[in-house]
């Protein structure tokens, strides 16, 4: 009767509404050939940054940081830190001793208003030493004169350690004025304003370079850094004879890739076309899909597909946090709890069904970020390999970021990834802890000690 040919027709709207979600997830799934081509296109946009010629188009940008050794046990003294561009704002006395690597470290956790961070660069880097200022006076050490590591998570351009030109901003942060400028001048300059305290040497350090140092302290196979957090990015010792930009043809250098703009000049087109329209195709059933639009939207940023084109959506969503797809895709989580995360979220109303979609996506899109991830390091590691004329790498890499460390499959299915794509290496994770923070400070008491040589 009626009833029957409405239950098919449901029945049969349901298996065409799961073909199609088949077919929208299976446009995220990469081959192993993908993987190998995105491997490629990492290695060729490497060289693009590297060579004198083609820089200035080049999408990753490959910066040279000024740090020229991992650490090696002599580092010594006092040290300020500041740690901008991660998921806090912190500011750090960091004690090193030489010899006993050990590190003492304190800190304080400040908070930059969103007025701030969308203001003017002059308000932003008072407020910056107007926190260096309240902890020098909470440590009892109101109106010291230190050397300064400033951990800034963005891309510059440098020509030496104390000085580095903001390229761009990222990750939501707006500070007009600043983009082209020298922050270490801005730094000191707002510390000039404030005439309370002095900065006797600022040495700026991408947080991929302050990981690496923190690692490299206690292991010295450690030549790589790798950040999967607030934003994604790479450093690796690069030999100074392929810096062309650089005359100095000796010896090495922490290369800060500047990674997350991979792709900006289209090297993952091929890979992405079907995402517009995923999110596209699912607007007709509103509140669910825009469940998996946050999800895939958010872990774009973190990964590094379509960085710089959606960004201005992703701010406006940033709902679906990093820990709640880390927790929806724990293993242990039923879909009861799946649900009332998702209603925690406010997105009420949400089925059994929703839930096990919104668990799909979530591990599908992460899973491409992560192989996305493995691939690139593939490119990374295969060329070190090869600078040095080596059958077999073997080395270690400092990771830090909230998304590595949080999520229960991102980090064994990236180094799945990696050893599949680059056999020929071998490496080793090891997850740093605070260590932009202490990374700085070596580099600052590195850069310290060459000075006072040079001046003796
Ligand atoms: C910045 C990098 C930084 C990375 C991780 C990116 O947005 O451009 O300089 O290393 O985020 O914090
Ligand atoms: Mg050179």
């Amino acid at each position: 009767g009626k009833g029957a040919a409405m239950v098919t027709a449901v029945a049969y709207r349901l298996a065409i509404q799961q073909a199609e979600r088949k077919l929208i997830l299976d446009t995220l799934r990469l081959s192993r050939e993908q993987l190998l081509e995105v491997k490629e296109r990492m290695s060729d946009a490497m060289l693009k940054g590297l060579s004198r010629q083609t820089h200035q188009q080049a999408s990753v940008k490959m910066l040279p940081s000024f740090v020229r050794a991992t650490p090696n046990g002599t580092e010594h003294g006092d040290f300020l830190t500041l740690d901008l561009g991660g998921s806090s704002f912190r500011v750090l006395l960091v004690r090193v001793r030489a010899g006993t690597k050990h590190v003492e470290m304190n800190q304080k956790i400040y908070s930059i208003p969103q007025e701030i961070m969308q203001g003017t660069g002059e308000e932003l880097f008072d407020h910056i030493v107007s926190s260096i200022a309240d902890f020098l006076e909470y440590k009892g050490m109101k109106g010291a004169s230190l050397p300064l590591g400033f951990t800034f998570s963005f891309p510059c351009y440098q020509s030496r350690l104390d000085k580095g030109i903001l390229l761009k901003w990222t990750k939501g942060f707006k500070a007009s004025g600043c983009e082209g400028q020298d922050v270490v001048k801005l730094l000191k300059e707002a510390v000039r304003r404030r005439m309370e305290f002095d900065l006797s040497f600022v040495a700026v350090v991408n947080d991929t370079v302050g990981t690496m140092m923190t690692c490299g302290y206690e292991d010295p196979q450690c030549e790589m850094g790798l950040i999967v957090g607030t934003g994604t990015n790479v450093c690796y010792m690069e030999e100074m004879r392929n810096i062309e930009r650089l005359e100095d043809d000796e010896g090495q250098m922490c290369v800060n890739m500047e990674w997350g703009a991979f792709g900006e000049n289209g090297e993952l087109d091929d890979f992405c076309t079907h995402f517009d329209q995923t999110v596209d195709e699912t607007s007709s059933t509103p509140g669910k899909q825009r469940d998996c639009e946050k999800c895939l939207m958010e872990l774009t940023n973190k990964g590094l597909l379509y960085r710089g084109k959606v960004s201005e959506r992703l701010k406006t969503h940033g709902i679906f946090e990093t820990k709640f797809l880390s927790r929806i895709e724990s293993d242990r989580l039923a879909m009861r709890q799946v649900r009332s995360i998702l209603q925690h979220l406010g997105l009420t109303g949400s089925t059994c069904d929703d839930s096990v979609l919104v668990k799909e996506v979530c591990s599908v899109v992460s899973r491409r970020a992560a192989q996305l991830c493995g691939a690139g390091l593939a490119a990374v590691v295969d060329k070190i390999r090869e600078n040095r004329n080596l059958n077999h790498l073997s080395i270690s890499v400092g990771v830090d970021g909230t998304l590595y460390k949080t999520h229960p499959h991102f980090s064994s299915i990236m180094q799945e990834t990696l050893q599949d794509l680059a056999p020929q290496c071998k490496i080793l994770f090891r997850k740093s802890e605070d260590g932009s923070g202490k990374g700085a400070a070596l580099i600052t008491a590195v850069a310290c000690r060459v000075r006072q040589e040079q001046s003796e």
